[in-house]
């Protein structure tokens, strides 16, 4: 088979025209082509205008709006894939504010230097009743800033009973010790006493750190010490007890211990991420004691931790709906009825001309390492398809991608983790597919 030259690929009018860069078109012709050789097909080989289009088409993709927006009706409210919490109004308003020059970290007032955590701080002082907070860029940061700040020289005392895993291979001691910090895993996987604890800071451990078991829980014989009981044991050894939360809500989700609850029941610096429970962007929050907050502020790895201006924006502007009172995205479809669900679905099968038998009962759930095996009642729409496997991937390569659930041979879309904005242009994806 004869392949055509990378010139005369390039010199097509498809390609020639095409507004990326010449060295990119010319190293996607001649990825195309080795491709090609690589197959070594018998036959014709394709012409020059074949191949252009081919490569064309990529560049195309290559060069379009990523990641491009999908509407996520897999039943997941905080799906990390898809980007977790879904940002309200006024936070991507903010981010757009932000997006040329902004006053971060400039007092307008006095024309001074200022700090981008100025119109934060307030906000998430009081609503999570902390002395100090500070912003970093996630909850992995976090956690790694207070240990790397808080745990030396003797390391941090860590249970073997949250010795948790989060996503994609993750282990939440590996995070915190990132830093060089050690830790000193104390107990047993079931059992963990605060003598166990006394033991180790009796060895020179510098500071208690707790993780919340967010992606799972035990039962039988177990035994964790409590928040309370570690508060008292750290403050007779003057250490400190960082208590890594993950999800951080502010109000009663099911049985999540809140920020509030952490604070008050003896954790001395509280992290969590913005992006998971408190329905914001991709941001990690210490909260706690202002002596150990600033030490964490202070510490050269929180430069390389620093929220980005646009995150600072929307961590704001979420705070704010907080303090309003303002429903955000995700607190609306936690708290949106069954009855309303079921409204809206049996709305969107007929305006499919789908059968009511499409729409079903569903179990949806947070996510997000939060209330593991908890589910939340919800509806969901049976796609009419003798191929669920297939039409779920072409309905996520549609235009809005829309990302389903294939569970026990059918094709789900729950629409508890759509919001009702986004419903019509569910409803337009769908036609254009079944
Ligand atoms: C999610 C989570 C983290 C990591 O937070 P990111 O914002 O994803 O970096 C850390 N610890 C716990 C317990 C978590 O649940």
């Amino acid at each position: 088979m004869k392949l055509p030259r990378v010139d005369d690929v390039l010199a097509e009018a498809v390609l020639a025209g095409h507004r990326v860069v010449y060295a990119l078109r010319k190293r996607a012709v001649q990825a195309r082509l080795a491709e090609l050789r690589a197959r070594r097909e018998e036959g014709e080989a394709p012409t020059a205008e074949a191949v252009a289009r081919t490569v064309a088409g990529r560049l195309d993709e290559l060069v379009r709006v990523r990641p491009e927006a999908v509407i996520n009706a897999t039943g997941v409210l905080l799906h990390t894939n898809l980007g977790r919490a879904p940002l309200g109004e006024s936070a991507v308003a903010a981010m757009v504010a932000a997006a040329g020059a902004c006053a971060l970290e400039v007092e307008v007032e006095s024309g001074k230097r200022g700090s981008r955590m100025t119109w934060v701080r307030p906000l998430l002082q009081a609503l999570t009743g902390a002395e100090e907070v500070h912003a970093v860029n996630n909850g992995a940061a976090a956690l790694l800033l207070a240990c790397t700040t808080l745990g030396r020289p003797g390391g941090v005392v860590l249970s073997r009973g949250q010795m948790v895993e989060i996503g994609d291979g993750f282990r939440v001691a590996e995070m915190a010790t990132a830093g060089g910090v050690r830790v000193v895993e104390v107990g047993s996987t079931n059992r963990s006493h605060v003598g166990d604890y006394a033991a180790a800071l009796d060895a020179g451990a510098s500071a208690i750190l707790w993780v919340h078991l967010s992606n799972f829980r035990q039962t039988g014989f177990v035994h964790q010490a409590s928040l309370r009981e570690l508060h008292a044991l750290a403050t007779e050894r003057g250490v400190p007890v960082i208590a890594d939360l993950g999800s951080g809500s502010l109000g009663e989700i099911g049985d999540e211990p809140t920020v509030q609850s952490y604070l008050s029941e003896g954790a001395d610096l509280v992290t969590f991420s913005g992006d998971k429970l408190l329905g914001g962007p991709q941001a990690g929050i210490l909260a706690g004691r202002t002596e150990l907050v600033e030490r964490c502020r202070r510490h050269p790895l929180a430069r390389a931790l620093r929220l980005d201006k646009t995150g600072v924006a929307a961590l704001h502007a979420t705070a704010a709906a907080h303090a309003c009172g303002t429903a955000l995205p995700l607190q609306a479809r936690i708290a949106a009825s069954v009855a309303e669900l079921r409204g809206r679905a049996e709305a969107i099968a007929a305006a499919l001309g789908w059968p009511a038998s499409c729409v079903r009962a569903s179990e949806a759930t947070i996510g997000g390492g939060s209330l593991p095996g908890d589910v939340i009642a919800s509806v969901a729409i049976a796609v009419p398809t003798e191929h669920p496997d297939r039409t779920a991937r072409v309905l996520r390569m549609g235009t809005p991608g829309v990302i389903g659930r294939v569970q026990e041979g059918a094709l789900l879309l729950d629409l508890r983790s759509v919001g009702p904005d986004e419903d019509a242009g569910l409803i337009a994806a769908l036609r254009r597919v079944v």
